[in-house]
């Protein structure tokens, strides 16, 4: 399992030259309404798969808030409390969850 997982966590790559792409750079691109990439070495533009962007949704909003809704019913205060820390170590995830294609030119 830890294999699997690993192999998941693995941060995206340049997939012309190999080179792997910086967090701070992925970070930076999902921050900003998933910019794309382009790779620092060649030159090649990546853009964000709409496969990630449902998978950054889903960890990002759609489980803290039903995990939260399980844990504290219906006191508001420490509900919000707990989505957000649920939510810091996972935006520090985003950029192993980040997956980019080459962008098509023209
Ligand atoms: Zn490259």
């Amino acid at each position: 399992m830890f294999t699997t997982l690993d192999r998941r966590l693995k941060m995206q790559q340049c997939l012309n030259c190999d080179k792997k792409f910086k967090y701070k750079q992925i970070m930076r691109s999902s921050m900003y309404g998933y910019k794309p990439i382009v790779c620092s070495h060649c030159g090649e533009t990546h853009a964000v798969t709409l496969d990630s962007r449902i998978r950054i949704a889903i960890v990002i909003v759609a489980f803290p808030m039903v995990a939260t809704q399980f844990i504290w019913g219906n006191f508001k205060y420490e509900r919000v409390l707990f989505y957000i820390l649920t939510i810091i170590p996972l935006v520090f995830m985003v950029p192993f969850l980040m997956k980019y294609r080459k962008k098509e030119q023209g």
